[in-house]
């Protein structure tokens, strides 16, 4: 049928011109009429159109293929430095990629220039679905289009393999117990990251962060090359991370491994961090998973210890308590990040705050409101940035001694 159908004097004239530039593979001339019956290969059609010319009297020439180079005959040696690459990954599917070099091309040109590339199919497409079936044959892993765990790239200019690996991203949610740890490295402000007596040359403000305390755990587990953690909003330095602690995903960079028993990740991590930190609810999540954390405005439970200048009455703070519950908050950039964020106003509504503990000139309350809102100034007022406070409705100045976090809504 296959033979009927290229049987026929128009397809027989087009590969006529093109074997008369030269020897050509199978592949490389079945190519050319790859729209003509689908559900079969190049190289058959090539082979088959061979038959066909030589039957009518014309004369082929052997030798290496004027358009590939050879590279179709030589198939098995590019799966091979791509199978011995893949060795140290895990995956469970993969997709194959070409970057085609400048002679490849300038042939590919010469051959559509020759015929007019009416049922042809690129140089790449059948290179990358040739060795992509014998990868699947040969490591019965399946090739994926939409999201391949590992795109492997024939790099023809530099003769060479490059692997792709789609990094892994974990969910889960931390607990900070102790204060002084940021969320993320910082690096020293003198020095910027170089190493400096300031910062006894380890070039961070901070000894550690959240990051860097899981992260030796899970690079390990993973045989990552390295980790970032998105986190959704962070605590201020000094404040505690409890309840049902933050959400956050880390993204794993270039993993060898992605099937890795979470929950003894997370008792590993647990462990090695005891009464500092704790991470829960590891899950494995897709890439959108981070632009969802990020994104998410949410709402947040702080517990917060008040100093006062000087001693209120429980009625005066009562009442101040009673005018900020479910209040609209407007707040300016506080003047402690206004170095690093835009100089504006946001409103940020409180939802329920709570009088926990008073004794004169101290209390504690408990804060629930919007993500965003800035829990220090809403105490201070900040030079009256933001309105209204409880240091402006008592008249009377007031700071945070002690602030946690203990619920994150997501
Ligand atoms: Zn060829
Ligand atoms: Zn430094």
């Amino acid at each position: 049928m296959l033979r009927d159908e290229l049987n026929n004097e128009e397809i027989l004239e087009i590969a006529r011109k093109i074997i008369r530039e030269g020897p050509i593979c199978n592949h490389c001339l079945g190519r050319q009429f790859a729209k003509i019956s689908s559900g079969v290969s190049n190289e058959l059609r090539g082979k088959i159109l061979k038959e066909l010319l030589a039957d009518s009297g014309e004369v082929l020439e052997t030798g290496k293929c004027w358009l590939c180079n050879g590279l179709f005959t030589d198939l098995d040696r590019w799966v091979e430095a791509a199978l011995k690459k893949l060795d140290r990954y895990e995956y469970d599917s993969f997709l194959v990629g070409t970057k085609v070099s400048g002679l490849l091309m300038e042939n590919e040109d010469l051959m559509w220039e020759l015929t007019g590339a009416v049922f042809a199919e690129p140089l790449k497409a059948e290179l990358n679905r040739e060795v992509g079936k014998r990868i699947e044959r040969a490591t019965g892993k399946r090739v994926d289009f939409e999201k391949p765990d590992i795109v492997v790239i024939l790099n023809l200019w530099r003769d060479e393999i490059e692997l792709n690996v789609k990094p892994v991203f974990i969910y889960g949610r931390y607990l900070k117990y102790k204060r002084g740890i940021p969320q993320t490295r910082w690096y020293c402000r003198e020095c910027r990251g170089r190493g400096c007596a300031r910062c006894n040359f380890t070039g961070k403000m901070y000894a550690e962060s959240v990051e860097e305390l899981i992260k030796t755990s899970i690079i390990d587990e993973f045989g990552a090359d390295d980790m970032i953690l998105h986190g959704s909003g962070r605590e201020d330095i000094d404040a505690r991370m409890l309840g049902s602690g933050r959400p956050f995903v880390v993204e794993l960079k270039e993993p060898s491994r992605r099937h890795v028993d979470l929950q003894a990740l997370e008792d590993k991590i647990n462990a090695d961090n005891n009464g500092k930190l704790a991470v829960t609810a590891l899950r494995y999540v897709d890439r959108d998973m981070v632009a969802r954390i990020k994104n998410a405005k949410a709402r947040k439970t702080y517990r917060v210890v008040v100093e006062l200048r000087r001693a209120v009455k429980e009625e005066a703070l009562m009442d101040a308590v009673t005018k900020l519950n479910g209040a609209m908050i407007e707040q300016r950039t506080p003047l402690r990040v206004v170095h690093r964020r835009a100089d504006l106003v946001r409103r940020r509504r409180i939802y329920e705050l709570n009088l926990v503990g008073y004794s004169g000139s101290t209390c504690e309350l408990e804060v629930k409101c919007d993500g965003g809102l800035y829990v220090k100034e809403l105490i201070s007022g900040d030079g009256g940035r933001t309105s209204p406070s409880l240091s402006g409705l008592l008249g009377v100045e007031a700071e945070v001694k002690e602030l946690d976090v203990i619920d994150v809504e997501l």
